[in-house]
């Protein structure tokens, strides 16, 4: 009945160090429990993308603690403090356990026939009013694989709109598309066990020791080993992260392209590109070639800020060490030019030929938990299973598995993004929006205006969420949601590791798992298929995983060697998972063969400047046919620049103890006191000229908001300020503190990802 805690994680972030060189890392386990449970139930973590496996520990009905699988090839037992204390979320006094409809302008407490009845006869009228269209959905990347497939085919051929996405457009539509533009499909193509064997690490724009704790932990042991791996760093903030590497390179905000310009120049100047490949597995590289030879050291160091002896130093490990694998994520997707500066990690790889072999591999990195499946499944409105919307053929192999119409499946233009379905609920083309598991109201930018689309009288808010979130509080329809531990499914982490997650405790009150709510909605609204049967042809997850496996069948992500057996019991299993990789498939292209054919590739690309769609007439003129594309464009400055009136770069990001919008880390009491507040982090020569100290209260202020918050000074760039974007208002009522409140509507052409990393601000002190 006594509380275990193998360590004090939110003070010991990574644990003690576990050695190793090249070899398979060693095991340990992690574990806090505060009571003993009575049985233990195979779960993994959704506090972060690498989805590190973890048995959840229930006693009474409860959960009552967490403890890392040994046996799991992503963690090898470890957990990082928010899964070892997030599971105190579920718990929390203040989840949602009965539907709320607003009446008179309040929230109140209704049954779910009220809550559903409601819903589906919005959403009768409006679509015989007018059309499907007049609908949108806003998801998630932290649902279940079988929810988001449901809810792509509930959207598409039920609904029949195109307006549909995730929040994952915030966080890895741009991991996606640059993935997209050089191999042809979405995917990581390495492998966690290349971080075992790699000779040097590269990161740009990812502070893993912070984002990905468990993974950081592997490469601490690594380099606390024999053959000890080299690492490089590109962050304008001196991070944990930062502080760890080799060679740390601080650019200027909105510059990452400038500098991998620079990077690359240097490659191709000094020879370390491997030509023979090159030329027998990609094509453009004259292009490339055309491009960085103008990028020299010193060109580069005037526009981003970084010494031309440092770049030096950092293009020597990345040009020469035999194997290398690179990680990139927000600072990049985020930024100004992001598709075109994550295809340029890309292109690094490519150039030295370092893809699909051991130790070799480019990450493009995912934010949130199961936002993989996001994109495998439709929830972000593209097809299915990395299907082309812009290939009849597709569409029409999507119609035979769903047994219904192409003309049915939303494919005349690209899908619809967050930002532009917001604009359409701003404008009141869109007038339902179904708002799934995701907190808008502080996640996405600028915030003012997103309120006041959401408060919009002819908008029609659902939102479906564990607890009353700012969002939800806006909302005209309030659906109790059931999380993880409360309902049964499987995701995908960031290397491909599919996990299964039981059900292990009930969900309190009347919360429903979100597989039930679009489920019991298709079957209100009456979806069919064109033979009248009913569109969804599944009662329950493993139905729908079985659905979606026979869906995936030869396509890049093939699930189907996989099944809830498989799942249960050992450890995680890669994608693809079929009878020519029974057992998963650590690394694709290891033929150097990439899925770029026109035929088979899930879109045929981006002009990467303005992000106009390449017809397929054009794509089929130049047909890769299997060889990767080495893609790039110039650099440009970012169009909001500081000014003598904002005279500071906003930059924002996560800290170490908190996920997305805190809506389960800041309900973890540990987590929550270990950082409780928003803050603004503040050069120590600017923090000086303001006349600011450590702690005292400042203003930010952009062209869009301002937010107040006490200030952190130091390890980061002189020029530029850091606000975390997790904090919002459930818990602080009266000080505006958003990072959000100052960012920009705008986004990158290429991924549609809205630029969060760069802004022009202005600092006082205000206390
Ligand atoms: S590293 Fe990520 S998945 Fe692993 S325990 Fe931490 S938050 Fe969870």
């Amino acid at each position: 009945m006594e509380p275990t805690e193998s360590r004090d994680s939110v003070a010991d972030i990574w644990g003690a160090r576990t050695p190793y060189g090249k070899s398979a890392w060693p095991e340990r386990v992690d574990r806090r429990t505060l009571a003993e449970p009575e049985r233990w139930v195979q779960s993994a973590c959704v506090l972060c993308s690498n989805g590190c496996a973890l048995d959840v520990g229930v006693r009474d009905g409860r959960i009552v603690g967490v403890r890392g699988r040994a046996v799991d090839r992503v963690n090898r037992g470890r957990l990082g403090p928010k899964g070892l204390h997030g599971w105190e979320a579920n718990n929390s006094a203040d989840r949602l356990t009965r539907p709320l409809i607003r009446r008179n302008g309040r929230l109140e407490p209704a049954t779910w026939d009220e809550a559903m009845a409601l819903i589906v006869r919005r959403s009768k009228e409006l679509i015989a009013a007018h059309t499907g269209a007049t609908i949108g959905f806003y998801n998630t990347g932290q649902l279940f694989l079988e929810e988001y497939y449901t809810l792509g085919l509930v959207g598409d051929c039920g609904v029949g709109t195109p307006h549909m996405d995730g929040n994952t457009r915030l966080c890895t539509s741009t991991a996606s598309m640059a993935l997209i533009e050089s191999f042809g499909t979405d995917g990581q193509p390495g492998s966690y066990a290349d971080f075992d064997l790699t000779d040097a690490f590269f990161m740009i724009g990812h502070n893993m020791a912070a984002s990905q704790t468990v993974l950081w932990a592997r490469v601490l042991d690594r380099r606390a080993g024999p053959n000890k791996p080299a690492l490089v760093v590109v962050d304008p903030r001196r991070t944990m992260t930062a502080r760890e590497a080799d060679v740390h390179l601080a650019p200027r905000a909105g510059t990452n392209l400038a500098l991998m310009h620079g990077l690359l120049h240097l490659l191709v100047a000094n020879g370390w590109i491997d030509r023979s490949w090159v030329d027998a597995h990609t094509v453009g590289f004259e292009q490339l070639e055309r491009i960085v030879a103008g990028w020299t050291p010193d060109r580069a160091e005037s526009v981003t800020g970084v010494p031309a002896g440092s770049l030096r130093r950092a293009a020597e490990i990345v040009g020469t060490s035999a194997t290398l694998v690179s990680t990139v994520l927000q600072g990049v997707y985020q930024s100004w030019q992001a598709t075109a500066a994550a295809i340029a990690v890309n292109n690094l790889h490519l150039l030295r030929g370092l893809v699909g072999k051991p130790g070799c591999a480019p990450f493009q990195m995912n934010g949130q938990p199961t936002s993989q499946n996001t994109r495998e499944c439709g929830a972000n409105g593209e097809l299915v299973a990395f299907r082309n919307w812009n290939n009849p053929a597709h569409v029409a192999e999507q119609a035979r598995i769903w047994n219904v119409e192409p003309e049915l499946i939303p494919h005349a233009h690209p899908p619809t993004h967050a930002m532009e379905i917001f604009r359409l609920a701003e404008e009141g083309s869109i007038r339902m929006l179904w708002i799934v598991c995701t907190n808008p109201a502080v996640s996405l930018p600028e915030l003012a205006r997103v309120r006041k689309i959401l408060q919009k009288e002819e908008l029609f808010v659902v939102v479906q969420d564990a607890f009353l979130t700012e969002t939800a509080e806006l909302a005209d329809v309030v659906l109790p949601a059931a999380i993880w531990g409360e309902k049964t499914g499987c995701f995908t982490n960031a290397d491909r590791t599919v996990h299964i997650s039981h059900k292990a405790v009930d969900p309190p009150g009347e919360a429903r798992a979100d597989l039930d709510v679009f489920l019991d909605y298709a079957r209100q609204m009456d979806f069919r298929d064109k033979d009248g049967a009913p569109l969804i042809k599944w009662s329950d997850a493993e139905g729908a995983f079985e659905a979606w496996k026979e869906c995936s069948r030869g396509r890049p992500c093939d699930y189907s060697g996989l099944s809830y057996a498989r799942l249960s019991g050992g450890s995680g299993v890669q994608w693809p998972c079929n009878a020519a990789n029974p057992d998963g498939a650590e690394r694709l292209y290891t033929d150097g063969v990439f899925n770029t054919s026109a035929d088979y590739c899930e879109l045929y690309g981006h002009d990467l400047e303005t992000g106009g769609a390449i017809p397929l007439d054009k794509y089929k003129a130049d047909d890769p046919k299997g060889r990767a594309k080495i893609k790039t464009v110039d650099y440009v400055p970012p169009p909001e620049q500081p000014d003598a009136q904002y005279p500071f770069w906003l930059t924002t990001g996560r800290v170490v103890h908190h996920f997305h919008t805190r809506t389960k880390t800041g309900r973890a009491p540990a987590l929550q006191a270990a950082a409780p507040d928003a803050f603004v982090q503040i050069a120590e020569a600017d923090a000086a000229s303001l006349g600011v100290a450590e702690g005292d209260m400042v203003e930010v202020a952009s062209r869009r908001g301002a937010v107040t918050a006490p200030a952190r000074i130091g390890d980061v760039e002189p020029g530029h300020v850091f606000v975390p974007f997790h904090y919002g208002y459930w818990d602080e009522h009266g000080r505006r503190r958003a990072a959000n409140e100052l960012t920009l509507s705008s986004w990158d052409p290429v991924s549609k990802q809205p630029h969060f990393k760069f802004a022009a601000v202005r600092v006082r002190k205000v206390s």
